[in-house]
């Protein structure tokens, strides 16, 4: 019998997505396994609509996701189960066995990708584009705070503007120089 991921003791029961779907649920916490052969089965009786990447900030925005951050055993194969960030600003992840590709679906997630059409997209999370996308998309918004804190709104706003005019400029190197010059009216 497999057993919930999240709460260790308490036996998974049948249950579906959208009628169509079966997952295995826990009536505990509400999660459920989703696993890779029914996943596989219900996409093709779908239409999935164009993948934007936008539509992952919307995923975290509609339902409260609550998440452990402890590790889990797949009920199904006993390997770990990796985590997956969905969206450099989604505030949860996906739990996915790499063994047999079953995913993890805390309470509200697979509410909160279908609230941002997502839910017939979720492989994509796992691909290595993705997530590499999303590692340099977070580092970005990194950065994007360090230098807000250290310049303050409108120093940073108007740095960005001219830094994108000088970029795009091709007497660039002349104004930087003129711009770090001392004294430009001297020889
Ligand atoms: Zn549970
Ligand atoms: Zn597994």
């Amino acid at each position: 019998m497999a057993k919930c991921p999240a709460c260790k003791n308490v036996v998974l029961e049948l249950s579906n997505f959208e009628n169509s779907l079966p997952v295995m649920n826990c009536n505990s916490c509400g999660g459920s396994w989703l696993r890779a052969n029914e996943y596989a089965r219900w996409l093709k009786s779908q239409n999935p609509g164009s993948f934007e990447e936008d539509k992952t900030t919307e995923a975290s925005k509609r339902f409260p996701v609550a998440e452990s951050n402890k590790a889990s055993i797949c009920p199904d194969c006993g390997h770990l189960l990796r985590k997956y960030k969905i969206g450099a600003k989604v505030d949860f992840h996906l739990d996915r066995c790499n063994n047999c590709n079953g995913v993890w679906l805390d309470k509200n997630e697979w509410e909160s990708l279908k609230a941002a059409d997502l839910h017939d997209e979720i492989n994509q999370f796992f691909t290595n584009p993705w997530q590499q996308n999303i590692q340099s998309k977070t580092t970005a918004s990194k950065f994007d705070e360090m230098y807000l804190e250290r310049f303050g709104y409108s120093d940073y706003q108007k740095i960005q503007e001219i830094r994108k005019w000088l970029q795009e400029n091709p007497n660039r190197n002349n104004l930087i120089a003129f711009l770090l010059d001392k004294d430009p009216f001297s020889t």
